[in-house]
């Protein structure tokens, strides 16, 4: 079936560009271990958005949706030594798992868990007056995306990367009168980053071992 060749080609791409990591073979392991859902980006995926931050030269990173920190991994490993990576995550169960895999990738100096709901945690982070993120990865409830995004803009400085992940499910994106209010709040994230002015955004659709989605990509204007 074709979801299978997408999945043979996922394999032959790992195989082939990324060499056996323990670390993050061990922390996937460690997520089925403790029950956590396989929703994590792919190995592919996640190596992309390490290209993405090392393009960036991204020095401050903030991630809302952790799960068991496998992507967030992926990030803190292109941060220079003196980065920063800010994750946000709901469940305390999810985050003590993010919590073991990121100290366990060695990466834990450079990476900050917070435990909550992320629309409350974003605006106690908004009262420390955090310096502007380079790179925000936005993988967490997707109807809370368009919440998500606006405070994404506030915590952003002309040449952030906002990156969000899910945004074509499998083609349902373009239901617009679907019932699901995960492909609602996607529909909404759509139009408000083509609302604001201040954001050059696309989306990219992409098959593999996760299935039929996409990520969306966009840069605040200078
Ligand atoms: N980025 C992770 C990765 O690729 O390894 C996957 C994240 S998973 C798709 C989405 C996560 O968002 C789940 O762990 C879920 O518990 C968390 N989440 C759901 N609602 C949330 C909320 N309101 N605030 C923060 N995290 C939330």
């Amino acid at each position: 079936t074709q979801s299978e060749i997408w999945s043979k080609v996922d394999a032959y791409i790992t195989e082939r560009l990324h060499p056996y990591d323990s670390v993050l073979e061990e922390a996937l392991a460690a997520n089925r271990r403790a029950g956590l859902p396989a929703i994590d980006v792919s190995p592919n995926q996640g190596k992309l958005l390490h290209i993405w931050a090392k393009m960036q030269r991204a020095k401050r990173i903030l991630e809302i949706g952790t799960l068991g920190g496998y992507s967030t991994i992926w990030l803190a490993r292109a941060l220079p030594e003196d980065g920063r990576l800010i994750t946000i995550e709901l469940d305390p169960g999810f985050a003590a798992v993010a919590r073991s895999n990121i100290s366990l990738a060695d990466v834990h100096h450079l990476v900050e868990i917070r435990n909550g709901a992320a629309l409350d945690q974003l605006a106690l982070l908004e009262n420390e007056h955090p310096d502007a993120f380079d790179l925000i990865f936005i993988d967490a409830d997707k109807p809370n995306n368009p919440g998500y995004l606006q405070w994404a803009l506030r915590f952003s400085r002309p040449g952030t990367v906002i990156i969000g992940d899910n945004v074509v499910r499998e083609g349902e994106i373009i239901q617009e009168h679907s019932t699901d209010p995960r492909v609602q709040g996607v529909r909404k994230f759509y139009d408000l980053m083509a609302q604001y002015p201040t954001i050059t955004a696309t989306a990219i659709q992409t098959v593999g071992s996760k299935g039929y989605d996409g990520f969306v990509i966009g840069i605040v204007n200078g």
